[in-house]
This record gives C-alpha cells, sequence and structure tokens, in this order.
C-alpha cells in the first residue's frame, strides 16, 4: 500500500516519543513492502509559537488529507495560566473534531512480564485483557453553552453536557463491532440514576446491542465501574462510555498495564471513500514537561499506535502484530526506560526505538527464512 501518514510532533516528549514510532512506522514499510510517506506540520504550543493559534489551517488541511495522522502530545507549563480557547490543549480537541474521529480505543493488557509493575497486586492484574472505548466529540467537552458568566458572589460557571441518538448510535456501534472480534461482552458505563445524558445513553446503547445478538451488554454505573476496574479488571472485555466518564476510567485503566508511559490509543470516525477509516493515532499520555528533552520518555505509547494505525486504520494484521510482538520482547528482555525500570538499570528513549527495531527485523528474518 502507498499510505501517506500525518506526524504532528506537538509539545514536550511528543517530538522525542514520535520520533521511535516513525523510525518502527518506516522499518514495518520496508519489511512489508508498503511505501510509507510521512508529513510533519505544527500543533499545540509549538503551533501557536509558529502561528498564533494551537491548530493552523494548514494542518488541518493535511489531516483530511492524509491516510492517517499520528499526534506526540500537547501541553506546555508556560500556557497554564491561559483560558482554554487559547492553550495548545485546545487544538487537539479542535483536531479531533475536525477529522470527526469520534471513538477512541484505548486497549490495556496486563502483559507477564509486567505484572510486579502494577500497582495492583499480580494475582487481581494477571489475565487483564480490555479495550476502553470513549465517545470523543461531543458531552460536556463540547457543549454550549459554556464559560464564566457574572460577578462576586454570583459569578457563575457553566459547563453543558449534551448527546444526541446518532452520536451515541455511532459509538457503541464501534464497541460492539469490536467486541464481535474480541470475547464478545459490550459493558456500558453511564450515570442513569442521576443524568439524563446517561438515560439516554443507556436506551440507545440498548437499542443497539439488539443489532448484535452475538455479544452479551451489561450497565454499570460509573462510579462502581471505578471500583470495579481496581476490584477485578479481568471482568471487562469492551468498556464502552461518554466523553468524560472515559477520559477518568481509561487513566485508571491505564495504570493497569504499569505505566502510562506504555499505552497507545486510536481515534476513529468513519470509513472514508478510499476504504480507509478516519483515524488519529497517539500514545494516552501527557506532554510530560518534567522529563521533556532528556531523552529518557517511554516511547512505547507511541510505537503501539502505531501498530494501532496498522490494525484499526489499514486492516493491515501482520503488521500491527509485528509491532507488538516486537514491544513485547523489548519488555521481556529488559530494555525499558525508567518508568518501568525495576534493577536500577534504564535504557534512553532512542535504545528502546533500536531494540524495537531490532525486534521487528529479527522476527521477519525468521519468519522469512
Ligand atoms: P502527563 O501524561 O504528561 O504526565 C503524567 C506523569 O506521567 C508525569 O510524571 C510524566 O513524567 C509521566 N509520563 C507521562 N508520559 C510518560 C512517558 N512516555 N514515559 C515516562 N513517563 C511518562 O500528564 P500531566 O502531567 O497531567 O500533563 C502534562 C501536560 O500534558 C499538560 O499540559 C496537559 O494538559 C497535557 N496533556 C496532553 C495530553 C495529550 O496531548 N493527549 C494528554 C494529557 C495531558
Amino acid at each position: 500500500m502507498r499510505l501517506r501518514i500525518l506526524v504532528l510532533p506537538g509539545d514536550g516528549i511528543g517530538p522525542e516519543v514520535l520520533a521511535q514510532a516513525v523510525r518502527v512506522l518506516q522499518v514495518v514499510g520496508r519489511l512489508f513492502g508498503h511505501v510509507i510517506e510521512c508529513a510533519d506540520a505544527p500543533i499545540g504550543g509549538a503551533a501557536i509559537h509558529l502561528t498564533g493559534v494551537p491548530l493552523p489551517d494548514g494542518t488541518k488541511r493535511l489531516a483530511l488529507d492524509a491516510d492517517a495522522t499520528l499526534l506526540g502530545a500537547v501541553g506546555r507549563p508556560e500556557f497554564d495560566g491561559y483560558p482554554p480557547d487559547r492553550r495548545p490543549e485546545r487544538g487537539l480537541l479542535e483536531l479531533r473534531s475536525v477529522m470527526g474521529v469520534y471513538a477512541n480505543l484505548r486497549p490495556v493488557r496486563a502483559l507477564p512480564c509486567l505484572l510486579s509493575a502494577s500497582p495492583l497486586k499480580p494475582e487481581i492484574v494477571a489475565g487483564t485483557d480490555l479495550v476502553v472505548v470513549r465517545e470523543l466529540t461531543a458531552g460536556l467537552y463540547y457543549g454550549k453553552p459554556r464559560g464564566i458568566f457574572g460577578e462576586g458572589a454570583e459569578t457563575r460557571a457553566v459547563d453543558t453536557m449534551a448527546y444526541t441518538r446518532a452520536e451515541i448510535e455511532r459509538v457503541a456501534r464501534v464497541a460492539f463491532d469490536l467486541a464481535l472480534t474480541r470475547r464478545r461482552h459490550v459493558t456500558s458505563v453511564d450515570k442513569s440514576n442521576v443524568l439524563e445524558n446517561s438515560r439516554l445513553w443507556r436506551q440507545v446503547v440498548t437499542d443497539v446491542a439488539r443489532e448484535y445478538p452475538a455479544v452479551t451488554l451489561t450497565h454499570l454505573y460509573v462510579d462502581n465501574c471505578a471500583m470495579q476496574l481496581i476490584i477485578r479488571p479481568t471482568q471487562f472485555d469492551v468498556l464502552l462510555t461518554e466523553n468524560t466518564f472515559g477520559d477518568i476510567l481509561s487513566d485508571e485503566a491505564a495504570v493497569l498495564a504499569g505505566s502510562i508511559g506504555l499505552l497507545p490509543s486510536a481515534s476513529l470516525g468513519d470509513v472514508r471513500p478510499s476504504g480507509i477509516r478516519a483515524g488519529l493515532y497517539e500514545p494516552i499520555h501527557g506532554s510530560a514537561p518534567d522529563i521533556a528533552g532528556r531523552n529518557i520518555a517511554n516511547p512505547l505509547g507511541a510505537i503501539g499506535s502505531v501498530a494501532a494505525m496498522f490494525d484499526y486504520g489499514f486492516n493491515l494484521k501482520a503488521e500491527a502484530r509485528a509491532i507488538e510482538n516486537a514491544i513485547e520482547t523489548v519488555i521481556a528482555g529488559g530494555t525499558v526506560t525508567s518508568d518501568l525500570a525495576r534493577d536500577g538499570h534504564s535504557a534512553t528513549t532512542t535504545e528502546v526505538g533500536d531494540a524495537v527495531c531490532a525486534a521487528i527485523e529479527a522476527r521477519h528474518a525468521r519468519v522469512v527464512a
């Protein structure tokens, strides 16, 4: 295939981890016979410095034109006091909206070699293999009106949570389709005992479930879900939820795997006329300003996002498995950054990238031989 990939390094550790992800992408492209064309563009704080806005028009156009977009991270402490619409993070929210990527998938798997890195007891976390499907372009983060109004004691802050039936249906279908390729269980998370949005959510998800008789649907309140994730994470297969709940639950689920630096994500939209699904792929972590520029950030979340791109975006399963296998081999072999190192010896970001590329090459050579 000829694949045109837009690379958005962003801020903080974004450029460092994405550089390793792009190396892995090029290796896989070469070994599997794909022509990979990468173009870079600014987003976030880097874009504000260059153009005055966190998502320049040129970046938007390139993202709409590319077959897939890879993102590092956005966010810089220098913008912390700025209003939300002038912060680097706004660029990412806008990009998701412009690209129409409404379903955010975050796979979480507890690798046997990393059980001791989880804050939970190994016997609780062993066997965890779940995907959080979070609605990404509606709900509280996008609803209008929003703002801080009035003065003095009467100052009032307003955020609006709103969902349409169509917005819930399309993300629910992504979750049920995914469940068909896995253990066929969807847990839908809401707060329907309190919120009107959640009452509609539960009703619509139940309706969509009728189209998928092979999939079991369970409903769970979000507070109970937060608890169940740490009591018995192995009960979950596909966890479907709205934007805000998903933001929080997916970070909670992330620590099950051992480190936030390890986890990839895919944000998916509709299938385009080209047959390729609109997709934005990024590690789930932020720009980590506390460790930026030191070549110590874990690049595996970014590298895993390349695997997610091959898997969900291009339906190229062998390429995705090659990257995932290499990640497991490298972790098991102990070439890990300090967030995962247990014996005091840690590798640099670049060394982990080297090791993943070498593991892909080595396995490919064995398979071909
Ligand atoms: P963060 O994910 O950047 O960092 C949280 C902690 O995890 C830090 O201690 C950091 O050092 C560590 N960490 C994160 N990624 C790591 C990696 N790859 N390897 C090793 N350690 C890693 O979250 P934060 O500190 O809450 O936010 C920092 C900035 O990032 C803020 O400006 C925030 O708005 C932004 N942010 C951006 C995104 C995104 O771009 N998708 C997501 C979350 C936060």
